[in-house]
């Protein structure tokens, strides 16, 4: 009997170490890169193939460049945009999304890291604006996002701004913009309307939604879209986007919408 045992587990063993063998090495082919040939004929699918959504967030201006600045904002363009994005990665997190930030205040890419990304990517762009300097451009940021949508699938991009107009103080508003000849236009102009709907609900305040897209949304061909959250030069505005309490909701409603909107990919 304990023979025929013996005999018996040493068979099973067997049996699963060729079968974990071929496990690992079917892992292992799963985790090769693609070739350059499957890259060129499979366009990203949205959602993600995994179904992670993944959603690439850029906080307007930073390091040399501080954006608009005014004696109502607390802080600058650049620190107010940086704090909303933690906030709205925080939430979008919280929802099971991954998060990729195009700079997280403390480094950006240098030009040769943007030149090798775009280059193994494919991605084309005018080589006398990728420059050196302690300044990330928007078409800096543009080219890096796009050549990271190549490789990631981003579902989403969305570049956070404060907008300012010091000779109309009374210039109060959301903007939203994207760009009309982007393959997503016509879903990107739902998402904004469903973006102001909610927030129009929290504050009150109007929405003005352009297809004129600013140079940050208008490299690649993932879905991209610039906010501009209200006027630094407006007292109301101000002071909302101060209050931890709205950046909190905002955060919240922009999360929100993202995550419908991307799904709503899955129903289509
Ligand atoms: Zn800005």
């Amino acid at each position: 009997m304990m023979k025929k045992a013996a005999l018996f587990l040493a068979i099973a063993l067997i049996i699963a170490s060729v079968f974990t063998g071929c496990m690992r090495r079917n892992n292992e082919e799963s985790t090769q890169p693609e070739t350059t040939e499957n890259k060129e004929t499979e366009k990203p699918v949205y959602p993600t193939p995994d179904g992670k959504t993944v959603v690439c967030l850029d906080a307007g201006h930073g390091f040399r460049d501080i954006g608009c600045d005014t004696d109502l904002l607390d802080g600058n363009e650049a620190e107010t945009t940086l704090a909303i994005t933690l906030l709205v990665k925080a939430e979008l997190e919280a929802r099971g999304a991954q998060v990729i930030l195009t700079h997280d205040g403390k480094t950006f890419p240098s030009a040769d890291e943007v030149r090798r990304l775009a280059d193994s990517a494919g991605v084309e762009y005018k080589e006398e604006d990728i420059i050196d300097n302690d300044i990330f451009s928007a078409y800096e940021r543009a080219v890096y996002t796009a050549a990271i949508a190549e490789d990631k699938a981003i579902d989403l991009f969305i570049s956070l701004h404060v907008n300012s107009l010091p000779t109309h103080p009374e210039f109060s508003r959301y903007e939203m913009d994207y760009f009309a000849e982007n393959p997503y236009a016509d879903a990107l102009g739902e998402f904004c309307e469903d973006l102001a709907g909610a927030l129009d609900n929290e504050s009150k305040i109007f929405a003005d939604i352009y297809e004129e897209a600013f140079l940050v949304t208008k490299v690649g061909a993932h879905p991209s879209v610039l906010i501009e959250m209200g006027y630094a030069t407006n007292e109301e505005d101000s002071a909302r986007l101060n209050s931890e309490a709205w950046r909190r909701d905002f955060a919240k409603a922009l999360s929100d919408s993202c995550i419908k909107w991307i799904s709503s990919y899955e129903e289509k």
